[in-house]
């Protein structure tokens, strides 16, 4: 059994409290490891120790080249480390190995990313109408930072987050999920070997209700950068706005793939499957509505079903397989729940719809793909996120309809579309109410384009050259060109 500790200011510590939590491997069923239940007083602990980093540490007094090169050297480890924190962030979250490996590359790319920004980030100077004033901004840290992140991709959350603010000079504590909190806890014995200055980056590991509060609620945190469910998200929002912290909210999601007449069919049905079966549906950009033009819904679906049906479950660290375990009971629960729910609604099922058995299934958790037509877009499954493998197919006749439908929904993360006709891809880019919209592809990611967001999804924007602005505040400096005293001091310059 493996016992990690958490890293507050440059130490590997236990919590306040002295109780674990077990973490267990969703193939296996085996809890493999124990990690610190954080108490209040040990979030209490990571903030101070940030704040003093970021002000009277040598964070503060580093050239942003400097920091950069600090990054880099993180970039560089997890580059040498890749494998191991593949498996371990399998081992916690039940992810296919094959995904986390082409993960864990990106997200030492992201690394090096911001590491080459943090020395770009420049002010301007501002003409004034004013004869004897000279302006300039400059772009200041914005404070510290607590990055809460969910199970499905935590090394991903956590770099997105970390990497960004501490480019930008911020200090961090980052509290991983309860259910994966071990590749972020490896993550950082690299950031440790990296040599970067203690307290620069902390992590607490425990409940959301327990650690992760108290960090929402700590005065001394400036921006709260959260990845999760729009519920958490929300009771977030409502705590930092008394103190008027700056917050960024990566939510959840109910997207739309919307599949027009005149598209490839094969390559939309691929694309489809990926975006609802890939990871067991547990993606915050899940495809979980299928929009199809009534003239091709047959087709389509005879497609998917074949496709869907040979899909291979099992050991996510098998290279055959395609869709692994469900990573938490309460999850687990959540899917089947929403099976029932949309049933009772009237939906009908023509794939799957049920626990899946087998040989190759290990202890596992897994729900067989299922596809639901006789959806209605108004109906429960259609309008709230199962975060599981379950497909709700609606049928449109035009692209007014098809356009209504996808944006008539409290999400707007992401939407897909296939069509052959680069006009409507275009049009529809325009029209859909998301954040990202993938016209002929599903699930390209790169964290150099930026990602969050619309609605119930979210706010802000991580990835890519703006994710930096959400860890920077503006200040103005004007500077009077005159020796002399104002002509009247009791009347504004
Ligand atoms: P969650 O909201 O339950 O938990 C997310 C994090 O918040 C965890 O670290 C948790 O411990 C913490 N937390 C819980 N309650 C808290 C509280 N009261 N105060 C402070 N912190 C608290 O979400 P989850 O189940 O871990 O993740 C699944 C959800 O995340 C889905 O809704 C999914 O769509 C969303 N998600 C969004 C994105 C995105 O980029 N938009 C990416 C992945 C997942």
């Amino acid at each position: 059994m493996q016992r990690y500790q958490m890293y507050i200011d440059g130490q590997w510590v236990d919590s306040a409290g002295g109780e674990g939590l077990d973490s267990t491997d969703p193939y296996t069923g085996e809890t493999w490891a124990v990690i610190p239940a954080g108490t209040a007083s040990d979030a209490d602990r990571a903030v101070d120790a940030a704040r003093r980093a970021m002000t009277t540490g040598p964070w503060a007094t580093l050239s942003a080249s400097q920091r950069g090169g600090f990054l880099r050297r993180v970039a560089d480890l997890i580059t040498a480390n890749a494998d191991r924190l593949a498996n371990i962030e399998v081992r916690d979250n039940g992810k296919l190995l094959a995904e986390v490996r082409g993960q864990i590359a990106s997200v030492a790319e992201c690394w090096y990313y911001y590491a080459g920004l943090a020395d770009k980030v420049q002010g301007a100077t501002i003409p004034t109408e004013k004869a004897n004033a000279f302006a300039f901004t400059t772009r200041e840290p914005i404070g510290v930072v607590a990055a809460l992140t969910a199970w499905n991709s935590p090394l991903w959350f956590a770099t997105v987050k970390a990497a960004p603010a501490m480019a930008a000079g911020c200090a961090v504590v980052v509290k991983p999920s309860e259910f994966a909190s071990a590749s972020t806890l490896e993550l950082t014995r690299l950031v440790e070997q990296a040599g970067v200055p203690a307290g620069v980056f902390n992590v607490v590991t425990g409940l959301g209700a327990d650690v992760g509060s108290a960090l929402v609620d700590h005065p001394d945190v400036a921006k709260i950068a959260f990845t999760g469910s729009d519920a958490t998200g929300i009771r977030i929002y409502q705590s930092a706005a008394k103190s008027l912290k700056r917050v960024a909210l990566e939510l959840g999601g109910k997207s739309p793939t919307i599949v027009f007449d005149d598209a490839d069919l094969d390559l939309a049905a691929t694309g489809v499957m990926s975006g609802i079966f890939g990871a067991a549906g547990q993606m915050c950009a899940a495809g979980s509505r299928l929009l199809v033009h009534t003239s091709v819904k047959d087709k389509l679906l005879a497609k998917l079903i074949d496709l869907a049906s040979d899909i291979r479950m099992g050991d996510p660290r098998d290279p055959r397989t395609n869709v692994g375990p469900i990573s938490t009971p309460p999850q687990y629960q959540k899917v089947l729940d929403y099976l029932e729910i949309a049933r009772a609604d009237g939906a009908r099922c023509v794939l799957g719809g049920k626990p899946a058995t087998g040989p190759d299934l290990g202890a596992g958790q897994f729900v067989e793909p299922t596809i639901l037509v006789d959806v209605r877009n108004d109906m429960r499954i259609a309008q709230e996120e199962v975060f599981g493998p379950i497909l709700s197919v609606i049928e449109f006749a035009d692209e007014d309809e098809a356009v209504r439908l996808a944006n008539e929904i409290p999400y707007g993360l992401v939407a897909g579309v296939w069509t052959s006709n680069i006009a409507r891809g275009l049009r529809m880019s325009k029209a859909l109410q998301v954040g990202t919209v993938w016209i002929n592809t599903y699930r390209t990611y790169s964290y150099m384009v930026p990602f969050g967001g619309t609605k119930r999804s979210g706010l802000g924007r991580e990835h890519g050259i703006e994710a930096i602005d959400e860890y920077l505040e503006t200040r103005s400096v004007v500077v009077s060109t005159d020796d002399g005293p104002p002509v009247n001091p009791f009347v504004m310059r």
